[in-house]
């Protein structure tokens, strides 16, 4: 089994139907639906707030905090296909970061439920 973080859209988190109350990513990464590619235990769920500033090294806290690293980051895909856009960054430029920070992979999403 996979041990993976998820980083989701805050603003979206608090005010999106269905989001946190349906948990999809969960859902998706103990499923190994979506973006998961296979049963995926989630060791840190960083929630990013407007404007985003915090996010990057919040992640990093996470990690130092669990004394392990996942073996992939997915940024939740309320993140990855928001319409309209996060104002502040774009998705790639916020996995870039994360990546440069942590050395680990990040993936562009967690599900494709409706
Ligand atoms: S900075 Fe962007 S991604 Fe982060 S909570 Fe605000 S709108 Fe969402």
């Amino acid at each position: 089994m996979k041990k993976v973080a998820v980083v989701a859209c805050g603003a979206y988190m608090d005010n999106g139907y269905g989001c946190p109350g349906e948990w999809r990513c969960l859902k998706a990464a103990a499923m190994g639906d979506g973006l998961f590619e296979e049963e995926s235990s989630v060791l840190a769920f960083v929630k990013c707030t407007c404007p985003g500033r915090p996010t990057v090294p919040n992640i990093g806290m996470a990690i130092k905090a669990l004394e392990m690293k996942p073996d992939a980051i997915h940024l939740s895909s309320c993140m990855v296909n928001a319409k309209p856009g996060c104002p502040y960054s774009t998705p790639e430029e916020m996995a870039k970061s994360i990546e440069d920070k942590t050395g680990i992979k990040v993936i562009m999403g967690t599900h494709d439920y409706k």
